[in-house]
């Protein structure tokens, strides 16, 4: 069964809740969103036609620091999945030690249906739609699905416009141009490589005898492929929204970008095999990523997973239906909450590199990313130890109980 995101997000947040003892009112505070926008503003399309769009914005909670969170354009965007994904946020933030609280937002839109001037008047106007939550100090939204380093670039410039002077540091994932920082396209896909080779250590899975399956080819899919790849896995399974290709001897990655380059989907690629997206989740391997969306790994399709390691680089990918089957079976789970947290983190770096206006190299930016990515993969694995549970519930443990300690810190404001 699918379920609604936001409930999902909450039943996990009422567990970690539960186990840690919270107080009824601080359970009651941070299970709710602190502020949500509703936008609708018009926006004038290329045939002279003024169309009506609704967007979004969420912040869940701000006790740790400003909130932070990407922007989606998509046509499935609802309140409830801003609300789980900000949610989300707010835990993969604390769990990872940054000072950032969580939010997100979102347009609904078809984006590809249209052209590059729509898609800038839209961004603009919902950019000026939420700027009075904007700002480096308040919220400073990132790319998400379907928003890229352009996009970025276009909510800032419209934000800077509007106060008169340049504010690179109110939204991050912006182009290096505009103050962007090394690493940052990169940066969930290296993140999810640590915590990859991390939890293999952990099972004693060798890179070199390791088989891999991603699902999702976008930005943090491929990236991922790729530097799997690099570690000395074989990638034997991959797929987009069209479908999946698989050879159970190895797929070269550099080709399959390519291949999508000139022909728009894997399909077809030479040397493998067609498979559908659910057949692909359940092929053989040691190791599947799902880094396309949420709501994949289901009740349904939870008991033919063949892998013993299930790194959730996209957000909330698995079901807690599906999440009880694999914990039963003893698959090993890194959660979303963990897993995808290398792009805030390289967020975060921008956003200080902005606020400093002094720019680090890309290997500075990766040697602390795998210090935060390893240290955060470590203390899970140690709460999930000591409190015997799986990493699921010992990421919630620790990230719920920074931010609630934040919260009871802070006290109440009257
Ligand atoms: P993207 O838009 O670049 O790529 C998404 C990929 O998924 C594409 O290859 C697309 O074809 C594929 N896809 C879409 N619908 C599908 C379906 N129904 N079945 C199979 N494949 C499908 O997005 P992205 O930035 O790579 O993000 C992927 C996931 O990772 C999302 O859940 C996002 O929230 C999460 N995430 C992204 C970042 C980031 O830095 N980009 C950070 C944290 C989490």
């Amino acid at each position: 069964m699918v379920v609604d995101l936001y409930d999902a997000a909450v039943a996990q947040f009422d567990e970690a809740a539960e186990r840690l003892g919270l107080a009824h009112s601080l359970r009651a505070l941070l299970r709710e969103p602190k502020r949500e926008l509703i936008v609708h503003f018009p926006v004038r399309m290329d045939d002279g036609d003024v169309r009506i769009f609704t967007g979004y914005r969420v912040q869940h909670n701000i006790a740790r620091g400003p909130a932070k969170g990407g922007i989606r354009f998509s046509p499935c965007v609802t309140l409830d999945e801003m609300r789980a994904l900000a949610m989300w946020m707010t835990w993969k933030c604390a769990v990872v030690g940054i000072p950032f609280g969580g939010a997100k937002g979102g347009v609904i839109c078809e984006p590809h249906t249209m052209s590059r001037a729509e898609l800038e008047r839209m961004t603009r106007r919902y950019a000026i739609e939420i700027a009075h939550l904007m700002g480096p100090d308040s919220d400073i939204p990132a790319p998400d699905m379907n928003t890229n380093p352009q996009i970025m670039g276009w909510m800032m410039d419209a934000y800077s416009m509007h106060l008169g002077y340049p504010v690179p540091a109110t939204v991050t994932g912006k182009p290096l141009a505009l103050g962007g920082s090394a690493g940052r396209l990169e940066a969930t896909a290296r993140g999810i490589q640590v915590v990859t080779r991390e939890a293999m250590r952990c099972l004693g899975i060798e890179p070199q005898d390791c088989s891999v399956v991603v699902q999702g080819f976008g930005n943090v899919g491929s990236i991922t492929a790729r530097l799997l790849n690099r570690l000395g896995c074989t990638i034997v399974g991959i797929s987009d929204i069209e479908g999946g290709v698989y050879n159970p001897h190895g797929i070269d990655v550099p080709m399959a970008l390519h291949y999508v380059e000139e022909h728009g989907c894997l399909i077809g690629m030479p040397g493998t095999e067609t498979v559908t997206n659910s057949e692909l989740l359940e092929l053989p391997c040691d190791v599947l990523v799902p880094a396309a969306l949420e709501n994949q790994i289901t009740g349904r399709n939870a008991a033919r997973i063949k892998a013993r390691l299930l790194v959730e680089a996209a957000n909330g990918p698995t079901t807690p239906e599906a999440d009880a089957i694999l914990n039963q079976r003893g698959v090993m789970v890194v959660p979303d909450i963990l897993a995808n947290a290398g792009g805030v983190t390289v967020s975060y770096f921008e956003w200080v590199q902005g606020l400093q206006r002094f720019f680090w190299s890309e290997q500075e930016v990766n040697n602390r990313l795998d210090s935060i990515m390893r240290s955060a993969y470590q203390a899970v694995y140690e709460r999930s130890c000591t409190q015997q549970t799986n990493l699921r519930l010992g990421a919630y443990l620790l990230a719920v109980a920074r931010v609630a300690e934040a919260t009871e810190l802070r006290g109440l404001y009257l």
